[in-house]
């Protein structure tokens, strides 16, 4: 399986190409929305899941290539601080290129110093937290037994006085689990204390891990956005101009895509440089060979691995 993928069209980071320093589904947490369906291995043991010198040469490969790049950005098929060897591996990546590199993290292990010194050598660390209280972090993030909420939050307060990169803080919003005005008070008053250079609000937007994860509307998403303060706004989809045409077969591109998160024919166009027309094609000559599934959600299709 390939750990470097895309680049991926994101709204928050552009075009991001993504670094996977994790194996298929290993979390601390087991979120309701997520776009990975459900974890299979929900742990908190931090071990070398990838070898980090295999990452570093796919890397270098693909980087040889000259894609187009706003970010590199480690994320994928779990939580990364999971990797043990997350540090060098962001040590390596820093060496190589002068792409600006992102962590995406859920930010239950900030409360071990090792994963914040590590994460201190990125330049945007971007933390979710959903819920403060236990109720709200049970029902949305399922979290590990061994985690608690409130130390979650004091972590992340401690990380943002650390640190000297941006935070771009992403809270993302469940009907009827955690956008409740208490709950939305608590995640506010995190928000006061971590002082993030942007937050991003965001709600169930592909086919999530369990179908009762439900999207808020875009008017109660800018309600909530106008109380988290001047900081916060609403995400959306990825607008922007389109990679250039990959040489050859953009199948192994587009499966690797894929297996991180659910995608659309726009998605795929984009990323791969090629019109709607020929990416709906690929797409499904790789349904049709079982490589790929597809999965309507709301009015759009989705496939995935
Ligand atoms: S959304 Fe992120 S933190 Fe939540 S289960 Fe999926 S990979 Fe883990």
């Amino acid at each position: 399986m390939r750990h470097v993928f895309g680049p991926v069209p994101s709204r928050r980071l552009g075009f991001s190409l993504g670094v996977d320093p994790v194996v298929p589904k290993t979390c601390t947490l087991d979120c309701v929305y997520c776009e990975l369906g459900p974890t299979t291995d929900r742990t908190v043991a931090r071990k070398p899941y990838v070898p980090v010198d295999g990452i570093l040469e796919e890397l270098g490969a693909r980087l040889a290539e000259n894609p187009e790049l706003d970010f590199i950005t480690l994320s994928g098929s779990g939580e990364p601080t999971l990797n043990s060897d997350i540090g060098r591996l962001i040590d390596g990546i820093k060496a190589m290129t002068d792409v600006p590199l992102a962590v995406l993290t859920n930010g239950t292990l900030l409360t071990d110093p090792d994963v914040r010194a590590a994460l201190a050598r990125a330049d945007v660390v971007a933390p979710s937290i959903d819920a403060v209280s236990r109720a709200a972090f049970d029902r949305v993030n399922r979290p590990h037994e061994s985690l608690d909420p409130a130390l979650i939050a004091d972590a992340l307060v401690t990380f943002a006085r650390e640190y000297r990169g941006k935070i771009w803080l992403e809270v993302m919003f469940v009907q009827g689990l955690n956008d409740d005005s208490d709950e939305i008070e608590r995640i506010a008053g995190i928000i006061d204390a971590v002082k993030p250079d942007k937050v991003h609000v965001n709600t169930v937007v592909r086919p999530p891990a369990a179908p009762h994860a439900r999207a808020l509307t875009p008017k109660r998403l800018q309600e909530i956005a106008e109380r988290l303060g001047p900081a916060a706004e609403v995400i959306g989809s990825p607008t922007g101009s389109a990679q250039p045409e990959a040489e050859g077969d953009a199948s192994d591109a587009i499966v690797a895509m894929a297996a991180r998160r659910p995608v659309t024919t726009v998605d795929v166009a984009r990323s791969v440089g090629i019109s709607q027309a020929a990416a709906a094609k690929l797409l499904n000559e790789l349904v049709e060979r079982g490589v790929l599934s597809v999965v309507r959600h709301g009015e759009t299709l989705y496939y995935r691995r």
